[in-house]
């Protein structure tokens, strides 16, 4: 579902930031990736949604070999990946029914569905009250159920997160991993890079550990194994 081969990433300023990974990434699992800043967690995501091209290797992606993907074909791709980001990325003009309705309306589904998923998927993220709104008027709690609202109302495959709660208090960080657990729970394949120490040790998950670009530990329940 999710498979890297051999995979390099040199950026043009020449950091090796991923530097030969093999990972292969079941539908339904959930997996932490953790390690120090700068071991190449965030580039290690990116190439998962084509955020960024690999120097070298194959990534397959729900059965496409992105090295073979068509550029026309990249938004298709995007459309079964769901992403969230640490400082949400919400679109501050549109009220939070728009910023979570934006990619149905792209994808010109009719007016009654994108109506009905998106209330479906508002009420899952337990914000239905606040569709009226917008973000900036929002907790960050709040905002970062909106993008993840955002992030599954196409109904994606895969979810990638990159340190969804860096910027949250621990309380609302426990609100958010319940909600990837639910999304989880409900078959989607979840990626999370993560600083959580705490989360990671408490629900466990498969850890995928990464320093200097490499796999340096892969447990099916892992701990962080960091100290902070
Ligand atoms: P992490 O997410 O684990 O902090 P990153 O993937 O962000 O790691 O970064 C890995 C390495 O690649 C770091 O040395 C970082 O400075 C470098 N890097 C990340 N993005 C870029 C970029 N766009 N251009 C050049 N170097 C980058
Ligand atoms: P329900 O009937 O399922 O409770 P509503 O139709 O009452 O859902 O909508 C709930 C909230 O979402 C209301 O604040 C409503 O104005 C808002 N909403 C519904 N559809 C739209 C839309 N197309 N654009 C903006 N806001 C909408």
């Amino acid at each position: 579902m999710i498979e890297m081969q051999d995979v390099y990433k040199q950026y043009p300023n020449g950091v090796r930031a991923v530097n030969g990974i093999d990972v292969h990434i079941k539908q339904g699992e959930f997996v932490y990736v953790v390690g120090p800043s700068g071991a190449g967690k965030s580039t290690f995501i990116k190439m998962m949604y084509r955020e960024e091209v690999p120097t070298s290797g194959n990534i397959i992606i729900n059965g496409v070999n992105l090295s073979k993907l068509r550029p026309k074909k990249v938004p298709l791709l995007r459309r079964n990946i769901g992403v969230v980001f640490q400082d949400f990325k919400l679109l501050p003009k549109l009220t939070v029914y728009e910023n979570v309705a934006f990619t149905l309306e792209v994808i010109e589904e009719s007016p009654k569905y994108i109506k009905k998923a998106v209330m479906e998927t508002l009420e899952l993220v337990n914000l239905k009250h606040k569709a009226r709104v917008f973000p900036t008027e929002l907790s960050g709690g709040e905002q970062q159920r909106i993008s993840i609202a955002r992030s599954i109302v196409n109904s994606p495959k895969v979810v990638i997160a990159d340190e969804p709660t860096g910027n949250l208090d621990p309380e609302t960080s426990w609100e958010i991993m319940k909600i990837f657990e639910e999304i989880n729970t409900r078959g989607t394949t979840v990626v999370m890079a993560t600083h959580n120490r705490e989360i990671v040790n408490t629900i466990k998950n498969r850890v995928i550990a990464i320093e200097g670009g490499r796999i340096v530990r892969d447990e099916l329940r892992g701990d962080y194994g960091y100290e902070n």
